[in-house]
Formats: C-alpha cells, structure tokens, sequence
C-alpha cells in the first residue's frame, strides 16, 4: 500500500473509531486531511526531524502529528503518549490496523513519564501540537529530550508572544531556540518553534503534575 492510501485509511479507520470515542472534532473527510495529515506532515523535511532515529509525540490525542509521521518515516522509532487512555486506544487500533512496527503507545501524564529514566533525556526529537502554552509544554517536553536533540513544537501564528514569553523557562529547562521554520503557515498550516537541548534539564523539572500548567515558569 502506498504512503497515501495509508493516510487514506488512517483517516477511515480514526473516523469511523471518533463514532463511539471522540479523539477529534473534525469529522469532514477532506477537513481531516488537511488539518490532521497534511499539517502534521509540515515537520517532514525539516533537518532537525529527519536527523532524529527516535521521536516522542507529547500528548499525541488521536494520534496527531505521530501517527502520520510515523507512516511517513518507517525507520525512526515513535513513542506516542497521552494522559487519556481511552484516546490512546484508538491510537493503538489504528496502529495495528496499518501494520505500524514503528509505534508504541504509553498511558501517563508528561510530568510522570519525564522522571522515567527508561524515558527521560532519551529522545532525539519530541514533538507537540496544540497541547499547551510554550512555557507549560517546554516543562512537559525538553526533560525527554536527548542533549544535543531537539523540541519542536507545532504553533500558529498568533503564539508569537506566548512563544517569547517563555524564552526563560526554556533557558532554565536546558534550551535553546535555534530557529522558527514558518513555511507552513501560508498554506494555513502550523509553524515551528524549533529548539535545541544544549544541557540536561535540572532534575526538580517537570514539577509535580498540575504545576506546569498552574503556575507556567515565567
Ligand atoms: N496533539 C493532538 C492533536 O494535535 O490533535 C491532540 C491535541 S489535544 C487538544 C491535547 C492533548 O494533550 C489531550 O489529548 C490531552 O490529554 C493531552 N495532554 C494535556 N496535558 C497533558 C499532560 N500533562 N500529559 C500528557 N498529556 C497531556
């Protein structure tokens, strides 16, 4: 099957499951092609991504970008996590109805999984997408992350400030912004905020679940 007749089936099969568990609001067929595939298929192409051998997806939901970018790339190894479990299991019927080897799917908040240290600083890229404020998702993402490895988060346009506000609590969590590739945004797609882990993440970090998002490091 190719790449496309696969993006065809992940669509029917995540539609069909969004029947009885609601993993995403859009139901329109070619809506979900271009704000589900299409846009999690952006980061394709970009160095930083397609360097990385192991990439975690951080609160993947109904599997986005993760599942399409692991049908996409077949020789990286994808960790798709989220705090609801009863998304992931969608994740994973899709997973194995598209043959998927690449994926694995885990059940914990960020916050939990980061103090892994089967999961913590381990990953050469972690992705997100519409998951949380840049300071709150930082806390959530650059503790997995690999020094020398890279966090990229998905951000429309409109986060501009939210993304310079947390300049420091990117710099605290062993950061640092190299770039924002907005090539995608003319086409009404996300950018990314792509940045480099250049120090471990201090251990205190993430702190307890519920603080990241409570009281975001300023
Ligand atoms: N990334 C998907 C997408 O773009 O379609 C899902 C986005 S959905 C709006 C946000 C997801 O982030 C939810 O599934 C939620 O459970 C997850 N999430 C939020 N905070 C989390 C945390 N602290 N740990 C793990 N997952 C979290």
């Amino acid at each position: 099957m190719d790449n496309q007749k696969k993006y065809e089936k992940l669509r029917d099969v995540i539609l069909e499951w969004n029947e009885k568990i609601n993993v995403t609001a859009i139901r329109d067929p070619e809506e979900f092609m271009a704000k589900n595939v299409k846009d999690s298929l952006l980061l394709t192409g970009t160095p930083e991504y397609e360097n990385a051998k192991t990439v975690l997806d951080m609160g993947t939901g109904g599997g986005f970008p993760g599942l399409p970018l692991a049908i996409n790339s077949p020789d990286k190894k994808f960790v798709l996590t989220d705090a609801i479990g009863k998304k992931l299991k969608v994740v994973q019927a899709a997973a194995d109805e598209l043959g998927l080897t690449n994926v694995e799917v885990i059940h914990s908040r960020a916050e939990d999984l980061a103090k892994n240290k089967d999961h913590r600083e381990k990953y050469d890229a972690v992705v997100s997408r519409a998951v949380a404020n840049m300071s709150t998702l930082s806390e959530y993402c650059l503790p997995f992350v690999k020094v020398g490895g890279y966090f990229i988060a998905y951000k429309t346009w409109e986060s501009k400030e939210e993304i310079a506000a947390a300049h420091n609590a990117i710099t605290v969590l062993g950061g640092d912004i190299v770039r924002m590739d907005t090539s995608g945004v003319e086409g009404n797609g996300h950018m990314f905020v792509i940045v480099k882990k250049i120090k471990p993440t201090p251990a205190k970090y993430p702190r307890k679940a519920g603080l990241p998002s409570k009281e975001p490091i300023a």
